[in-house]
């Protein structure tokens, strides 16, 4: 049995992608469960658009879901760790270079002096005929005298790498199960390096593979045909083929592909949307794999210890933000108070800082609501619509918006200026939810109104929102006198509209 070594290996081109961290994931439940390696390698060979920041992002995201990683940057102090390194392709480049001019050695690759223009007329050429464009080879049986001429013209060569033709490439995909592919169908020679002598992701991906003794390489499905170049590759490398393993692809809504134009793709934003890790990590695992039980509520530990690569279906994984925010629902359930406190502070402080709330609640504040906050949290983000009312000096609901639909502004004003007096009178004596309820009750049959008239008018007054937590929980977090001067200020607000009307 070989050792289980698994990679991701991002490219730090964009911020983290959700594809990128379930791929990251599966690999991480894959190299856990069955006590192997996990690998984190940077594919920073795209200079123009890699960025350090991104690379912040990208590991920063990882560790942010709990994902930790046995060689790669990002471990503790050290700039990386692992024998198999250095762990960046930037710093790798000697090695594509003595890799290609194995394969030259050995006539398994050759230099091409094509010009992008001479590429582009055949491929026209291709397109015009309705052939699939393909690399026609025309510099892979060049003599060295005519090398030589092309070299005289100033041209500089890239390398490619020899596709066999008629030849089927087969493998059983650990998703897929088994997989022909004509090599035919691979676009004729492949470019492994450029003319300036930087190698193309296909060749540096299976370098490092071999270098770095990976085991099963796990990935996006969206990777599936460049399997078989990367089978010749390791082929004519003299290096172990690893296994493979394909995961769906996940899907907007509408089944068409999630992308980062379309969708809302990025790891962070849905950080800042108050999603906790917990929650996100647990529906990541779940976009293209189940327990193959009615359970859906695991922990990173659990997901460990249930993972089973082969159960990955082959079907796409439609996103569906509905079960995200139920599963992040369930998981904020879960949290201790201190530990609900703490991730809800910077979520009020966002809401401080863009002036929708006045002051920031006291820690005891905080314990205090969260019996009626944690069970009807979404999102962390969602604190600021739940309790912000309870923050700030005022509150100016519309007048249109205080009168229930079935009321009218007189009704209303009568309505508030009776459940004010009742109000008062019990809060003197005893400021508790079971308190309130009752005379209020009481006041309703007297008159004859409907619960959802009334409760919804005092509920806008005191709030200056329609939907909040249970009424007599939220005046009671108001207080005694904040509530009542917020009714009296609704009931002269509806008064002086009325009388303007
Ligand atoms: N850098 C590649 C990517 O971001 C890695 C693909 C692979 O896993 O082979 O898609």
């Amino acid at each position: 049995m070989t050792a289980i070594r698994v990679r991701i290996a991002p490219s730090p081109t964009g911020p983290l992608h959700l594809g990128t961290a379930r791929t990251a994931l599966f690999n991480y439940l894959f190299a856990r469960h069955t006590g192997g390696t996990f690998i984190f390698r940077l594919e920073d060979t795209d200079q123009a658009r890699s960025t350090v920041a991104f690379e912040r992002e990208i590991l920063d995201g990882l560790h942010w879901l709990g994902m930790e990683w046995d060689e790669g940057p990002g471990i503790g102090d050290e700039p990386e760790r692992g024998s198999y390194g250095p762990y960046r392709q930037m710093q790798r480049l000697g090695r594509y270079t003595e890799a290609a001019d194995r394969l030259l050695e050995q006539d398994k690759a050759y230099h091409c002096y094509c010009t992008p223009e001479e590429l582009e007329a055949e491929r026209n050429r291709q397109e015009a005929t309705h052939q699939a464009p393909r690399y026609n080879g025309r510099c892979a049986h060049l003599t060295a005298a005519e090398r030589a001429a092309l070299e005289a013209e100033g041209r500089k060569p890239v390398v490619r790498f020899r596709i066999p033709a008629n030849r089927t490439i087969a493998f059983d995909d650990i998703v897929r199960g088994h997989v022909e592919i004509d090599t035919n169908a691979l676009g004729g020679d492949l470019v492994i390096l450029r003319s300036d002598a930087t190698p193309l992701y296909h060749f540096t991906v299976v370098v490092d593979d071999a270098a770095m003794a990976i085991s099963h390489v796990i990935r996006g499905e969206d990777h599936l045909s460049n399997t078989p170049k990367h089978i010749l590759l390791f082929e004519a490398l003299g290096s172990a083929v690893p296994q493979f393993g394909h995961l769906p692809l996940i899907l907007n809504p509408d089944r068409t592909k999630m992308s980062k134009r379309k969708s809302e793709t990025a790891v962070a934003d849905y950080r800042a949307q108050g999603f906790i890790p917990e929650a996100f990590v647990n529906y990541l695992a779940l976009l293209g794999w189940s327990t193959g039980t009615e359970e859906e509520i695991l922990s990173m530990a659990e997901l460990i210890e249930r993972f089973d690569l082969s159960t990955v279906n082959k079907a796409g994984a439609v996103f569906d933000r509905e079960r995200l925010e139920w599963l992040n629902g369930q998981w904020i359930r879960r949290l201790t108070a201190d530990e609900l406190i703490d991730r809800l502070r910077p979520f009020m402080e966002a809401e401080l800082a863009a002036g929708r709330i006045d002051w920031l609640p006291s820690e005891g504040e905080m314990r205090a609501l969260l019996p009626v906050v944690q069970e009807r949290l979404p999102t962390l983000s969602a604190v600021g619509e739940l309790i912000g009312f309870l923050f700030v000096k005022e509150v100016e609901p519309e007048p249109a918006l205080i009168v229930p639909k079935r009321w009218d502004m007189p009704t209303t004003v009568a309505g508030l200026t009776a459940a004010r007096h009742t109000i008062a009178e019990v809060g003197r004596v005893s400021w508790e939810a079971d308190e309130i309820e009752p005379p209020l009750r009481r006041l309703l049959e007297d008159r004859g109104w409907k619960a959802g008239d009334l409760f919804m008018a005092i509920r806008v007054a005191v709030t200056g929102r329609t939907a909040t937590p249970p009424l007599f929980d939220t005046m009671v977090a108001l207080g005694y006198e904040r509530t009542l001067a917020r009714l009296d200020r609704a009931i002269e607000r509806l008064g002086a509209q009325a009388a303007t009307s």
